[in-house]
């Protein structure tokens, strides 16, 4: 039996059985998930039943990060049985971001699980999908689909990297060592960085070291004077406060610091006042471009062990106590979600 999941309220996932009629939408393949794997909009969602401002109006199913295998190619080139890495980002191709290749700007763009498009699309927490076949994008055979769930958040995270310019021999810092943090810190140690990591939480700071961090520090448990201008890139990965004045404090004079965590609406008291007197470049980062197939290319070339960087996998049945679990912290690393048994 297909499977469906819906957040209906706050905190509220509904799971039925999912029945497919329908045609197959015009420009669209039909798709069986695979694997899909849970992201912090994907908790702010389920927690709030909104994100960064944006409030859902209606249940919608969750979940923007997954690969699935073409079960009708609907007259595309893809091949049935084939896996491939979902884009979830459906921009317009005609504005000018699109046309300038920013199609995470794109001004009519579409996103599945998310209140910032109206009506909302359904996101991949379920078995069948409809989605773009120009979004699809079919990888080689010995790909492992629990590798391949990462795509979308690794290509965030690249596009992080590439805002902060992180190249071979850089000093980079990451602060926060979340699934966001991790995949930042493996991209940094695959383009050559020296990488440190900085987190609350001892077990996060471990996994950061299997991630390949080559130094990982405990807040709390080293004095914040030795980070002074010790960094060429810092990537902020945490949303907290505190990390964006370390951040501010452990650049160098002229370097960058790249801002990849999802900020919530909120006054802060941040130390401005560096960023003038170090000329400091503070970026900002949002979801990824031409880094969706870099981040495939990295997968498929097997240079990140993505088996470090997964905390726990679910049945799709159970995409609620996953959730539960990342809003618990309890967690290191990226929660997945396997596709229900046919
Ligand atoms: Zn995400
Ligand atoms: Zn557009």
């Amino acid at each position: 039996m297909d499977m469906q999941t819906k957040l209906t309220a706050a905190r509220e996932i509904e799971t039925t059985s999912q029945s497919v009629q329908t045609p197959v939408p015009a420009g669209h393949a039909r798709l069986r998930l695979a694997v899909a794997s849970l992201c912090g909009t994907d908790l702010h969602y389920y927690a709030h039943f909104a994100n960064a401002g944006f409030v859902l109006q209606n249940p919608v199913t969750l979940g923007h990060e997954a690969c699935a295998y073409v079960t009708d190619p609907n007259g595309s080139d893809l091949a049935v049985g084939q896996l491939v890495a979902l884009n979830p980002i459906m921009n317009c191709q005609t504005c000018d971001p699109c046309l300038r290749g920013e199609e995470n700007l794109c001004t009519a763009k579409k996103f599945p699980g998310s209140a910032t498009t109206v009506p909302h699309l359904d996101g991949f927490f379920r078995d069948v999908i409809d989605h773009p076949t120009r979004c699809c994008r079919p990888v080689a055979r010995h790909v492992d689909p629990r590798h391949l769930t990462f795509a979308e958040p690794m290509a965030c995270a690249l596009h992080a990297l590439n805002k902060g310019g992180v190249s071979k021999g850089h000093k980079v810092l990451v602060t926060g060592c979340g699934p966001m943090g991790l995949l930042a810190i493996a991209g940094a140690v695959a383009r050559g960085a020296d990488v440190t990591a900085i987190d609350l939480r001892t077990g996060a700071v471990d996994v950061a070291r299997k991630a390949g961090a080559h130094h990982g520090l405990v807040i709390g448990e080293f004095d914040e004077a030795d980070l002074d201008r010790k960094f060429d890139v810092v990537v902020e990965a945490s949303g907290a406060i505190p990390a964006f004045n370390t951040a501010l404090k452990a650049v160098r004079q002229k370097g960058r610091v790249s801002i990849l965590s999802n900020i919530q609406l909120r006054e802060a008291k941040v130390n401005l006042n560096l960023i003038m007197l170090k000329e400091i470049e503070v970026s900002g980062s949002f979801q990824f471009n031409r880094e969706f197939e870099e981040a495939v290319q990295l997968i498929e070339a097997g240079s990140v062990d993505f088996d470090v960087l997964t905390a726990q996998a679910f049945p799709l049945g159970q995409v609620g106590d996953a959730l539960e679990l990342m809003a618990s912290g309890a967690a290191f690393g990226k929660i997945i979600i396997l596709a229900s048994e046919t």
